[in-house]
Protein backbone atom coordinates (compact mmCIF):
# COMPACT_ATOMS: atom_id res chain seq x y z
CA UNK A 1 0.00 0.00 0.00
CA UNK A 2 1.17 3.33 -1.07
CA UNK A 3 1.55 5.72 2.06
CA UNK A 4 0.63 9.67 2.02
CA UNK A 5 2.93 12.46 2.38
CA UNK A 6 2.14 13.94 5.29
CA UNK A 7 0.77 17.70 5.19
CA UNK A 8 4.32 18.68 6.50
CA UNK A 9 5.98 17.31 3.84
CA UNK A 10 3.99 17.88 0.53
CA UNK A 11 4.31 21.11 -1.36
CA UNK A 12 1.72 20.17 -3.66
CA UNK A 13 3.59 20.32 -7.06
CA UNK A 14 1.83 17.48 -9.15
CA UNK A 15 4.21 15.44 -9.96
CA UNK A 16 2.90 12.30 -8.56
CA UNK A 17 -0.19 12.99 -10.18
CA UNK A 18 1.51 12.87 -13.63
CA UNK A 19 2.88 9.94 -13.39
CA UNK A 20 0.46 7.76 -12.21
CA UNK A 21 -0.18 5.06 -14.78
CA UNK A 22 -3.78 4.24 -13.33
CA UNK A 23 -4.82 8.41 -12.70
CA UNK A 24 -5.37 6.72 -9.33
CA UNK A 25 -4.21 10.54 -7.83
CA UNK A 26 -6.11 13.58 -7.98
CA UNK A 27 -5.94 16.90 -6.00
CA UNK A 28 -8.54 17.71 -3.47
CA UNK A 29 -8.85 20.96 -1.09
CA UNK A 30 -7.56 20.19 2.58
CA UNK A 31 -9.67 21.84 5.50
CA UNK A 32 -6.68 24.88 5.28
CA UNK A 33 -7.47 25.41 1.61
CA UNK A 34 -4.13 24.26 0.02
CA UNK A 35 -4.35 21.23 -2.54
CA UNK A 36 -3.15 17.63 -1.16
CA UNK A 37 -3.11 14.57 -3.46
CA UNK A 38 -5.82 11.72 -2.74
CA UNK A 39 -4.99 8.18 -3.64
CA UNK A 40 -8.00 6.18 -4.65
CA UNK A 41 -7.10 2.85 -3.24
CA UNK A 42 -9.50 1.15 -5.42
CA UNK A 43 -7.52 2.36 -8.73
CA UNK A 44 -4.01 2.29 -7.17
CA UNK A 45 -1.69 -0.85 -8.23
CA UNK A 46 1.20 -0.05 -5.99
CA UNK A 47 4.09 0.61 -8.22
CA UNK A 48 5.26 3.25 -6.48
CA UNK A 49 6.04 5.68 -9.21
CA UNK A 50 4.37 8.84 -7.16
CA UNK A 51 6.30 7.84 -4.16
CA UNK A 52 9.78 7.53 -6.46
CA UNK A 53 8.72 11.32 -8.33
CA UNK A 54 8.64 12.56 -4.96
CA UNK A 55 12.36 11.74 -3.58
CA UNK A 56 13.35 15.08 -3.49
CA UNK A 57 16.69 15.75 -2.09
CA UNK A 58 18.73 19.26 -2.05
CA UNK A 59 22.32 19.06 -0.78
CA UNK A 60 22.09 22.36 1.18
CA UNK A 61 25.89 21.94 2.08
CA UNK A 62 26.95 22.02 -1.29
CA UNK A 63 28.24 25.35 -3.18
CA UNK A 64 27.90 25.94 -6.38
CA UNK A 65 30.48 28.93 -7.16
CA UNK A 66 27.13 31.15 -7.56
CA UNK A 67 27.54 34.68 -8.47
CA UNK A 68 24.92 37.74 -7.27
CA UNK A 69 23.72 40.81 -8.59
CA UNK A 70 21.59 43.85 -7.15
CA UNK A 71 19.05 44.56 -10.27
CA UNK A 72 17.17 47.12 -11.37
CA UNK A 73 15.09 47.70 -14.40
CA UNK A 74 13.65 50.89 -14.07
CA UNK A 75 11.12 51.14 -16.81
CA UNK A 76 9.56 47.55 -15.25
CA UNK A 77 9.46 48.60 -11.97
CA UNK A 78 6.12 49.82 -10.80
CA UNK A 79 4.21 46.94 -11.60
CA UNK A 80 6.91 44.69 -10.21
CA UNK A 81 7.33 43.33 -6.31
CA UNK A 82 11.54 44.04 -6.83
CA UNK A 83 13.81 45.59 -9.32
CA UNK A 84 11.71 44.30 -12.13
CA UNK A 85 14.42 41.38 -13.47
CA UNK A 86 11.68 38.70 -13.74
CA UNK A 87 10.63 40.66 -16.59
CA UNK A 88 13.98 41.85 -17.96
CA UNK A 89 14.45 37.98 -18.07
CA UNK A 90 10.81 37.07 -19.66
CA UNK A 91 10.70 40.03 -22.39
CA UNK A 92 14.30 38.52 -23.73
CA UNK A 93 13.35 35.36 -23.85
CA UNK A 94 9.69 36.45 -25.70
CA UNK A 95 11.79 38.53 -28.38
CA UNK A 96 13.77 35.25 -28.76
CA UNK A 97 10.02 33.14 -29.90
CA UNK A 98 10.00 31.35 -26.29
CA UNK A 99 7.64 30.16 -24.31
CA UNK A 100 7.85 31.59 -20.69
CA UNK A 101 5.99 30.22 -17.93
CA UNK A 102 5.02 32.06 -14.36
CA UNK A 103 1.82 33.10 -12.13
CA UNK A 104 -0.82 35.11 -13.04
CA UNK A 105 -4.25 36.14 -10.94
CA UNK A 106 -7.67 34.66 -12.40
CA UNK A 107 -10.48 35.34 -10.47
CA UNK A 108 -8.15 35.59 -7.10
CA UNK A 109 -7.13 32.45 -8.08
CA UNK A 110 -3.35 32.64 -8.43
CA UNK A 111 -2.50 30.11 -11.44
CA UNK A 112 0.66 29.08 -13.38
CA UNK A 113 0.26 30.42 -16.86
CA UNK A 114 1.72 29.56 -20.56
CA UNK A 115 2.53 33.12 -22.58
CA UNK A 116 4.12 33.40 -25.91
CA UNK A 117 3.96 37.56 -26.35
CA UNK A 118 5.06 40.48 -24.43
CA UNK A 119 1.59 41.85 -24.62
CA UNK A 120 0.42 39.11 -21.83
CA UNK A 121 3.91 39.52 -19.88
CA UNK A 122 1.92 42.00 -17.33
CA UNK A 123 -0.15 39.43 -16.44
CA UNK A 124 2.86 37.78 -14.94
CA UNK A 125 4.16 40.68 -13.04
CA UNK A 126 4.22 41.10 -9.56
CA UNK A 127 4.13 38.39 -6.40
CA UNK A 128 0.76 37.09 -5.95
CA UNK A 129 1.14 36.29 -2.08
CA UNK A 130 -0.71 33.19 -1.81
CA UNK A 131 -0.52 29.71 -3.16
CA UNK A 132 -0.27 28.76 -6.85
CA UNK A 133 -2.64 26.22 -8.67
CA UNK A 134 -0.26 24.40 -10.82
CA UNK A 135 -2.72 22.08 -13.02
CA UNK A 136 -1.54 20.55 -15.81
CA UNK A 137 1.00 23.28 -16.44
CA UNK A 138 3.94 20.35 -16.37
CA UNK A 139 2.23 18.63 -19.39
CA UNK A 140 1.84 21.91 -21.25
CA UNK A 141 5.85 22.27 -20.55
CA UNK A 142 6.95 18.89 -21.61
CA UNK A 143 4.70 19.17 -24.71
CA UNK A 144 6.32 22.60 -25.39
CA UNK A 145 9.71 20.82 -24.82
CA UNK A 146 8.63 17.82 -27.06
CA UNK A 147 7.88 20.64 -30.04
CA UNK A 148 12.05 21.46 -29.57
CA UNK A 149 10.53 24.88 -28.38
CA UNK A 150 12.29 27.19 -25.80
CA UNK A 151 10.90 27.32 -22.06
CA UNK A 152 11.35 29.38 -19.53
CA UNK A 153 9.89 27.73 -16.14
CA UNK A 154 9.94 29.72 -12.45
CA UNK A 155 8.20 29.51 -9.23
CA UNK A 156 8.66 28.90 -6.02
CA UNK A 157 11.76 25.99 -5.69
CA UNK A 158 9.54 23.20 -4.78
CA UNK A 159 7.30 23.72 -7.73
CA UNK A 160 9.96 24.03 -10.06
CA UNK A 161 11.92 20.86 -8.58
CA UNK A 162 8.56 19.16 -8.93
CA UNK A 163 8.51 20.13 -12.85
CA UNK A 164 12.18 18.72 -12.92
CA UNK A 165 11.52 15.61 -11.24
CA UNK A 166 8.43 14.90 -13.40
CA UNK A 167 10.57 15.51 -16.98
CA UNK A 168 13.31 12.98 -15.51
CA UNK A 169 10.91 10.59 -14.37
CA UNK A 170 9.21 10.95 -18.25
CA UNK A 171 12.83 11.02 -20.17
CA UNK A 172 12.24 14.22 -21.63
CA UNK A 173 14.96 15.98 -22.86
CA UNK A 174 15.85 19.29 -21.10
CA UNK A 175 18.73 21.07 -22.78
CA UNK A 176 15.59 23.85 -24.29
CA UNK A 177 14.33 24.45 -20.99
CA UNK A 178 15.88 27.39 -18.48
CA UNK A 179 14.68 27.68 -14.85
CA UNK A 180 14.16 30.57 -12.42
CA UNK A 181 12.88 30.01 -8.95
CA UNK A 182 12.03 32.64 -5.99
CA UNK A 183 13.05 33.51 -2.75
CA UNK A 184 10.36 32.36 -0.88
CA UNK A 185 8.79 33.47 2.33
CA UNK A 186 5.58 30.20 2.51
CA UNK A 187 2.54 30.35 0.45
CA UNK A 188 -0.56 30.94 2.23
CA UNK A 189 -3.61 29.56 1.98
CA UNK A 190 -6.11 30.48 -0.86
CA UNK A 191 -8.53 29.91 1.09
CA UNK A 192 -8.03 32.38 3.25
CA UNK A 193 -7.09 34.73 0.25
CA UNK A 194 -10.66 34.21 -1.20
CA UNK A 195 -12.32 34.62 2.64
CA UNK A 196 -10.22 38.28 3.17
CA UNK A 197 -11.72 39.36 -0.10
CA UNK A 198 -15.07 38.43 0.60
CA UNK A 199 -14.61 39.84 3.98
CA UNK A 200 -13.42 42.94 2.34
CA UNK A 201 -16.43 42.96 0.25
CA UNK A 202 -18.65 42.51 3.11
CA UNK A 203 -16.76 45.44 4.95
CA UNK A 204 -17.21 48.06 1.83
CA UNK A 205 -20.34 46.29 0.95
CA UNK A 206 -18.66 46.82 -2.46
CA UNK A 207 -16.89 44.15 -4.75
CA UNK A 208 -13.48 43.93 -4.87
CA UNK A 209 -12.24 44.36 -8.78
CA UNK A 210 -8.68 44.51 -8.87
CA UNK A 211 -5.96 43.35 -5.39
CA UNK A 212 -2.16 44.12 -5.36
CA UNK A 213 -0.56 42.25 -2.72
CA UNK A 214 2.86 44.88 -2.72
CA UNK A 215 2.15 48.34 -4.47
CA UNK A 216 4.71 50.80 -4.64
CA UNK A 217 2.97 54.08 -4.45
CA UNK A 218 4.13 55.08 -1.12
CA UNK A 219 6.91 52.63 -0.74
CA UNK A 220 8.37 49.63 -1.88
CA UNK A 221 5.73 47.15 0.67
CA UNK A 222 1.98 47.73 0.89
CA UNK A 223 -0.97 45.99 -0.46
CA UNK A 224 -3.82 47.73 -2.13
CA UNK A 225 -6.94 47.11 -3.64
CA UNK A 226 -9.51 48.16 -6.32
CA UNK A 227 -12.82 48.57 -4.09
CA UNK A 228 -15.76 50.40 -5.64
CA UNK A 229 -13.54 52.10 -8.06
CA UNK A 230 -11.21 53.11 -5.25
CA UNK A 231 -7.67 52.19 -4.50
CA UNK A 232 -7.73 51.24 -0.74
CA UNK A 233 -4.20 50.67 1.19
CA UNK A 234 -4.33 48.27 3.69
CA UNK A 235 -1.82 46.45 5.70
CA UNK A 236 -4.16 44.04 6.81
CA UNK A 237 -3.40 40.87 4.72
CA UNK A 238 0.49 41.87 4.61
CA UNK A 239 -0.11 41.23 8.73
CA UNK A 240 -1.86 38.24 7.80
CA UNK A 241 0.89 36.96 5.59
CA UNK A 242 3.42 37.92 8.00
CA UNK A 243 2.14 36.52 10.72
CA UNK A 244 3.21 32.66 9.47
CA UNK A 245 -0.04 31.71 10.78
CA UNK A 246 -1.70 30.63 7.01
CA UNK A 247 1.58 28.98 5.43
CA UNK A 248 1.31 25.85 3.97
CA UNK A 249 2.55 22.93 6.61
CA UNK A 250 5.26 22.09 4.27
CA UNK A 251 6.83 25.81 3.89
CA UNK A 252 7.95 25.77 7.63
CA UNK A 253 10.28 22.36 6.61
CA UNK A 254 11.38 23.92 3.14
CA UNK A 255 14.09 22.39 2.11
CA UNK A 256 14.60 24.89 -0.33
CA UNK A 257 15.49 28.04 2.11
CA UNK A 258 19.13 27.70 1.75
CA UNK A 259 21.59 29.26 -0.36
CA UNK A 260 22.06 26.50 -2.35
CA UNK A 261 19.82 26.27 -5.42
CA UNK A 262 17.65 23.72 -7.68
CA UNK A 263 17.23 26.24 -10.58
CA UNK A 264 19.45 28.24 -13.26
CA UNK A 265 18.02 31.14 -12.17
CA UNK A 266 17.21 32.85 -8.50
CA UNK A 267 15.30 36.01 -8.22
CA UNK A 268 14.20 37.63 -5.08
CA UNK A 269 14.12 41.11 -3.18
CA UNK A 270 17.66 42.39 -2.53
CA UNK A 271 16.77 43.24 1.40
CA UNK A 272 20.27 45.28 2.82
CA UNK A 273 20.77 47.13 -0.58
CA UNK A 274 20.66 50.64 1.30
CA UNK A 275 23.07 49.42 4.22
CA UNK A 276 25.47 47.71 1.27
CA UNK A 277 25.02 49.86 -1.59
CA UNK A 278 23.59 53.26 -0.57
CA UNK A 279 24.03 54.98 -4.19
CA UNK A 280 22.12 52.00 -5.75
CA UNK A 281 19.45 52.53 -3.95
CA UNK A 282 16.10 54.31 -4.35
CA UNK A 283 13.46 52.80 -2.34
CA UNK A 284 11.66 51.58 -5.49
CA UNK A 285 12.80 48.23 -5.27
CA UNK A 286 16.01 46.25 -6.19
CA UNK A 287 16.29 42.60 -7.59
CA UNK A 288 18.41 40.37 -6.03
CA UNK A 289 20.09 37.60 -8.75
CA UNK A 290 21.51 34.74 -7.72
CA UNK A 291 23.37 32.78 -10.87
CA UNK A 292 23.34 28.78 -10.20
CA UNK A 293 24.25 26.81 -13.46
CA UNK A 294 25.63 27.68 -16.59
CA UNK A 295 21.72 28.19 -18.15
CA UNK A 296 21.51 30.71 -15.58
CA UNK A 297 24.84 32.47 -16.57
CA UNK A 298 23.24 32.53 -20.51
CA UNK A 299 20.08 34.34 -19.27
CA UNK A 300 22.03 37.25 -17.38
CA UNK A 301 24.39 37.91 -19.81
CA UNK A 302 21.22 37.97 -22.42
CA UNK A 303 20.21 40.68 -20.36
CA UNK A 304 22.94 42.77 -19.14
CA UNK A 305 22.69 45.56 -21.69
CA UNK A 306 18.69 46.13 -20.71
CA UNK A 307 19.52 46.74 -16.84
CA UNK A 308 21.39 48.44 -14.20
CA UNK A 309 23.62 46.13 -12.02
CA UNK A 310 26.05 45.82 -9.65
CA UNK A 311 27.49 42.45 -8.85
CA UNK A 312 27.62 40.97 -5.28
CA UNK A 313 27.85 38.15 -2.44
CA UNK A 314 26.32 35.33 -0.83
CA UNK A 315 27.42 37.11 2.14
CA UNK A 316 25.65 40.75 1.86
CA UNK A 317 22.71 38.85 0.20
CA UNK A 318 21.76 36.56 3.14
CA UNK A 319 18.45 36.88 3.85
CA UNK A 320 16.25 34.61 6.52
CA UNK A 321 14.59 32.66 3.83
CA UNK A 322 18.14 31.95 2.37
CA UNK A 323 18.88 30.42 5.45
CA UNK A 324 16.35 28.18 7.12
CA UNK A 325 12.74 28.04 6.42
CA UNK A 326 10.17 29.88 7.92
CA UNK A 327 9.52 29.54 11.44
CA UNK A 328 5.95 27.84 12.74
CA UNK A 329 4.34 29.62 15.27
CA UNK A 330 3.13 27.80 18.23
CA UNK A 331 -0.05 29.39 18.59
CA UNK A 332 -0.93 28.42 14.58
CA UNK A 333 -2.79 25.06 15.59
CA UNK A 334 -5.18 27.83 18.20
CA UNK A 335 -5.58 30.15 14.86
CA UNK A 336 -6.96 27.36 12.74
CA UNK A 337 -9.13 26.08 15.78
CA UNK A 338 -10.73 29.68 15.93
CA UNK A 339 -11.17 30.27 12.69
CA UNK A 340 -12.68 26.38 12.54
CA UNK A 341 -15.23 27.41 14.87
CA UNK A 342 -15.42 31.32 15.29
CA UNK A 343 -14.58 32.25 11.26
CA UNK A 344 -12.14 34.09 9.80
CA UNK A 345 -13.00 37.63 11.41
CA UNK A 346 -12.35 36.34 14.62
CA UNK A 347 -9.46 34.60 14.14
CA UNK A 348 -7.33 37.27 11.87
CA UNK A 349 -8.57 39.99 14.46
CA UNK A 350 -7.57 37.59 16.94
CA UNK A 351 -4.10 36.65 16.13
CA UNK A 352 -3.22 39.37 13.25
CA UNK A 353 -4.64 42.57 14.17
CA UNK A 354 -7.26 42.83 11.56
CA UNK A 355 -8.64 46.13 11.73
CA UNK A 356 -10.86 47.69 8.50
CA UNK A 357 -10.65 51.46 10.12
CA UNK A 358 -6.50 51.23 9.67
CA UNK A 359 -7.44 50.87 5.72
CA UNK A 360 -7.63 53.93 3.67
CA UNK A 361 -8.65 55.23 0.12
CA UNK A 362 -5.32 56.76 -1.53
CA UNK A 363 -7.45 58.63 -4.47
CA UNK A 364 -11.02 58.51 -5.19
CA UNK A 365 -11.74 57.61 -9.12
CA UNK A 366 -8.20 56.34 -9.82
C1 LIG B 1 4.82 33.55 -2.21
C2 LIG B 1 6.08 34.36 -2.46
C3 LIG B 1 6.97 34.56 -1.43
C4 LIG B 1 8.14 35.29 -1.65
N1 LIG B 1 9.02 35.47 -0.63
C5 LIG B 1 10.17 36.17 -0.84
C6 LIG B 1 11.11 36.34 0.21
O1 LIG B 1 10.92 35.91 1.35
N2 LIG B 1 12.25 37.03 -0.06
C7 LIG B 1 12.51 37.53 -1.31
O2 LIG B 1 13.58 38.12 -1.51
N3 LIG B 1 11.65 37.37 -2.33
C8 LIG B 1 10.48 36.71 -2.12
N4 LIG B 1 9.59 36.53 -3.15
C9 LIG B 1 9.97 36.99 -4.51
C10 LIG B 1 9.70 38.46 -4.76
O3 LIG B 1 8.45 38.85 -4.18
C11 LIG B 1 9.62 38.76 -6.26
O4 LIG B 1 8.71 37.89 -6.87
C12 LIG B 1 10.91 38.54 -6.97
O5 LIG B 1 11.89 39.33 -6.37
C13 LIG B 1 10.80 38.91 -8.46
O6 LIG B 1 10.51 40.27 -8.55
P1 LIG B 1 10.65 41.06 -9.92
O7 LIG B 1 10.52 42.52 -9.61
O8 LIG B 1 11.86 40.62 -10.65
O9 LIG B 1 9.48 40.52 -10.81
P2 LIG B 1 7.90 40.59 -10.74
O10 LIG B 1 7.40 41.32 -11.92
O11 LIG B 1 7.41 41.04 -9.43
O12 LIG B 1 7.58 39.06 -11.02
C14 LIG B 1 6.98 38.21 -10.11
C15 LIG B 1 7.40 36.81 -10.45
O13 LIG B 1 6.88 35.94 -9.46
C16 LIG B 1 6.08 34.93 -10.05
N5 LIG B 1 5.01 34.67 -9.10
C17 LIG B 1 4.05 35.54 -8.70
N6 LIG B 1 3.27 34.97 -7.78
C18 LIG B 1 3.70 33.70 -7.60
C19 LIG B 1 3.28 32.62 -6.79
N7 LIG B 1 2.25 32.71 -5.94
N8 LIG B 1 3.98 31.46 -6.85
C20 LIG B 1 5.03 31.33 -7.71
N9 LIG B 1 5.47 32.33 -8.51
C21 LIG B 1 4.83 33.50 -8.45
C22 LIG B 1 5.63 35.52 -11.38
O14 LIG B 1 5.37 34.48 -12.30
C23 LIG B 1 6.86 36.32 -11.79
O15 LIG B 1 7.80 35.46 -12.35
C24 LIG B 1 8.41 35.82 -2.95
C25 LIG B 1 7.47 35.64 -3.98
C26 LIG B 1 6.33 34.91 -3.75
C27 LIG B 1 5.35 34.71 -4.87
Amino acid sequence: MISYKTDSECCGCTACLHVCPKSAISMKESSEGFLMPEIDELLCIDCGRCQKVCEFKIDNKKTNNQTVFAVKKKEQRMESQSGGVFSAIAENFLDLGAVVYGVAMNNFDAVYTRITNTDELKNLKGSKYVQVIVGDIYLDVEKDLGKNKTVLFGGTPCHVDGLLHYLKHKEVETSLLFTYDLVCHGVPSPRLFKEYIELTEFEYNSKVSDFNFRDKILKWHGTTMIVNDEKVISENYARMYLSDLCLRNSCYNCKYAATNRISDITLGDFWGIEKFYPKFDDNKGCSLVIINTEKGKKIFEDIKSSIEYIESSLEECKQPNLMHSSNKPDNRDDFWKDYYEHGFKFSISKYCDYNVNKDYVYSSKI
